[in-house]
């Protein structure tokens, strides 16, 4: 089962405390893969770690940290402790109040639920918005480590793609619609990123240069990954010409073709 925990961490910057969720354990029940390295299941999806306090500050839990112009990268709730220790009205009052409070953001149902029965004292923290993350890229430009470029990046390209995928329910933040050719910038400087990372992932490496039509660079980057058989089905791809993100359906590993 998908199992979440509560952790505590300050912001670097201005020592503000906040409660933000991780996974301790995860069900990839109806997990969907794409060749770009995305995915999700009907229990838990891939988020980024990401966090931006309204002082300015974007941060990872683990504490790097990068002043920014930007705010609001974050949905941050405080929870109302007075309200919370009434007798009456009963918690459903409240849970309303919250749940207005939260419409028509990207908060999903199952973060509701680990609100309603936790009760804090600590602002709960939302993983940052692509679309924000986005403008502190290309607009609020902080100096940037590997790590942290190579994240935005990567989101950047995942919610861009995710127009054409096949999903039921469009994600939320699907970032800012932009011209090809910043897509396709953003995608150069991500192959370079994943290129030089510690550890590169020459799955999604071979895949950027397949989406940007660079077919033979593709094909160097999957034959050094170690997904046997998947690597075989995406340098097909690759030779022949195929630009598109494409998921790998459950019986594609036993025939081998699309
Ligand atoms: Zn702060």
């Amino acid at each position: 089962m998908t199992r979440e925990r509560d952790r505590l961490c300050p912001c670097p910057n201005c020592g503000k405390f906040y409660a933000f969720s991780e996974s301790i354990s995860v069900n990839f029940s109806g997990w969907r893969q794409w060749s770009d390295g995305w995915g999700c299941g009907r229990l838990y999806s891939r988020f980024t770690q990401l966090l931006g306090c309204n002082c300015g500050t974007l941060f990872w839990p683990s504490g790097m940290a990068f002043k920014v112009r930007n705010h609001n990268l974050s949905d941050i709730i405080e929870i109302d402790m007075e309200r919370l220790e009434e007798k009456t009205p009963a918690p459903r009052s409240w849970w309303g109040s919250l749940f207005d409070s939260l419409a028509g953001s990207c908060i999903g149902s199952s973060k509701l639920d680990f609100l309603v029965h936790k009760r804090r004292e600590y602002p709960l923290i939302f993983p940052a918005k692509i679309s924000k993350l986005y403008d502190v890229l290309f607009y609020s430009k902080p100096n940037l480590d590997h790590k942290t470029e190579l994240e935005i990046r990567q989101w950047l390209w995942w919610v861009w793609n995710h127009r054409n995928r096949d999903l039921i329910v469009k994600p939320s933040d699907i970032g800012p619609d932009v011209p090809d050719s910043e897509k396709e910038a953003n995608l150069h400087r991500l192959a370079a990123l994943l290129e030089t990372a510690d550890q590169p992932c020459w799955m999604m490496i071979g895949d950027a240069y397949r989406q940007l039509g660079e077919f033979n660079s593709a094909i160097d980057a999957y034959v050094r990954a170690n997904e046997t058989g998947t690597k075989e089905y995406l340098i097909g791809l690759a030779k022949r010409q195929c630009r598109e993100c494409v998921e790998f359906n459950p019986t594609f590993k036993e025939n081998g073709t699309a």
